[in-house]
């Protein structure tokens, strides 16, 4: 069997470290990811930050932020 000329195209289902999982075009037919579209700042926006209400109070302390 040759290798490395025509890569076999699986379909690869790709886990994030946030459990999500979907899939894509791959060599692999497995991938393990770190963030994903559901789950990166880049795509959540604000909202996630918003939802980390400790963090956020934390924050405002800190900075003697009122609300
Ligand atoms: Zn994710």
């Amino acid at each position: 069997m040759k290798k490395g000329i025509h890569p076999e195209y699986y379909e690869a289902v790709v886990h994030c470290a946030c459990g999500n999982t979907f899939t894509t075009g791959s060599t692999k037919k497995e991938l393990r990811v770190e963030i994903c579209s559901k789950c990166h700042p880049f795509f959540t926006g604000r909202q996630k930050f918003a939802e980390r209400g400790g963090r956020v109070e934390k924050f405002k302390k800190k900075y003697g932020i009122e609300d």
